[in-house]
């Protein structure tokens, strides 16, 4: 069955391609996507397999039962953009101003909604469950997943799959991780306050740009002084904002930053090595501050069981060359919340467009759309390897 399955997904290519491009025309961000939520729910309706709206936001379940009995498993794809102006020069380009699929999960809901199509032309043979989880808002922190499965909508579900069309991975490849695969995603804010002046009388004032600069540098040390050099942390500032003129000594500075990491304790160590720094540098120096830290997504750590059945499936098939097990990346995905609750693996779908070295999140960012079928045919195998097993 599963061949025939996998003929039925190639047939409906064109489709596929078509869905995909329609959504990258008109992309929403996240928290935002009512219009794709609709167009969602819209294309389970036509299809007649029951859908639920509005789960945990934005959040659209549909559900395909099969005619024989089996494990229930929730399969997931997101579907918001990103507040960046589409600068491609092809015919299906953003027609939003400012707003672009820049990460692929236009792919992610087309691959789905397809599998779904072509899944409910073997109902009756199925075994078990599945249930198409779209999600919105994976982009922007606290993100869609927690509140779909607060929700308890996956509460019955055995296990959970997903895939992540991945444009710097080459066509035919498959990367995942019997582990930890994505870091944990937080982010800061800290206001230096000291006390400005005139350039010529420095000994009058508390120069925040120099206090600052120290609180950085020391930052930088906790990585490579602090943590244990067997784990994995980044502690990055990406803006410094200070001063007005040339000649004044500014009152304040403001840094934003993202720190990383693959293990809570981890990230744990580097919250408490950071309040040590800014408060101590901050107390020596005479200044006031106040510091931000906001968790984002946690690290997504695959259940090793369900990993081996993605990479078994990726085996078997025929486009993919590499089914690979790969190194940790610093990137994170609130996929991570699934795998917290439910046993499930996540994994990266070989995208890469000949020609286009774009990365995610670049205004150029594409993927090459042959990738979706293989995404749809790695998930549905996946699905099946768990039901077999
Ligand atoms: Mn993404």
């Amino acid at each position: 069955m599963l061949e025939k399955i996998h003929q039925s997904i190639d047939e409906h290519y064109s489709e596929m391609v078509e869905t995909r491009r329609y959504l990258h025309q008109y992309p929403e961000v996240s928290f935002n996507e009512t219009k794709t939520a609709k167009y969602i729910a819209d294309f389970y309706q036509d299809l007649g397999i029951p859908y639920q709206t509005g789960v945990g936001g934005n959040g659209v379940i549909a559900t395909l039962k099969g005619g024989k009995p089996g494990k229930t498993v929730a399969l997931r794809a997101d579907f918001d953009a990103l507040p960046i102006q589409d600068e491609k020069d092809v015919p299906y380009k953003s027609k939003v101003d400012g707003v672009m699929h820049a990460c692929g999960h236009d792919g992610h809901t087309s691959t789905l909604l397809h599998l779904a199509k072509v899944m409910q032309q073997y109902q009756e043979e199925l075994p078990g469950t599945i249930e198409f989880v779209h999600q919105h808002a994976e982009e922007y922190a606290p993100g869609g997943a927690k509140p779909i499965i607060e929700s308890g909508a996956l509460d019955h579900v055995d296990a959970v799959f997903g895939t992540h069309l991945w444009a710097t991975t080459p066509l035919g490849v498959l990367q995942t991780t019997k582990d930890v695969f994505m870091a944990g995603t937080d982010r800061f804010q800290l206001t230096i306050q000291g006390q400005g002046g005139h350039g010529a009388y420095p000994h009058e004032t508390k120069d925040a740009i120099v206090i600052a600069s120290q609180v950085i540098t020391q930052l930088q040390q906790i990585v490579a002084r602090r943590l244990d050099p067997m784990e994995t942390g980044v502690v990055t500032i990406g803006t410094f904002e200070a001063g007005s003129a040339f000649n004044i000594i500014a009152d304040q500075a403001k840094l934003t930053g993202t720190v990383r990491f693959l293990k809570t304790e981890v990230q744990e160590q580097i919250i408490e090595e950071m309040e040590k720094i800014i408060k101590g540098t901050c107390v020596t120096n005479d200044a006031s501050y106040s510091f931000d830290y906001v968790k984002g997504y946690p690290p997504l750590v695959n259940h090793a069981n369900e990993a081996e059945i993605v990479l078994e499936a990726g085996r078997n098939l025929e486009e993919i060359h590499t089914a690979e097990e790969v190194v940790p990346v610093m990137g994170g995905e609130d996929f991570a919340y699934y795998t917290l609750h439910k046993p499930g693996a996540f994994f990266f779908t070989g995208a890469n467009k000949e020609g286009n070295p774009y990365p995610h999140h670049h205004p150029k960012f594409d993927i090459d759309e042959r990738a979706l079928p293989i995404a749809a045919k790695t998930l549905i195998s996946a699905y099946f390897g768990y039901q077999y097993e």
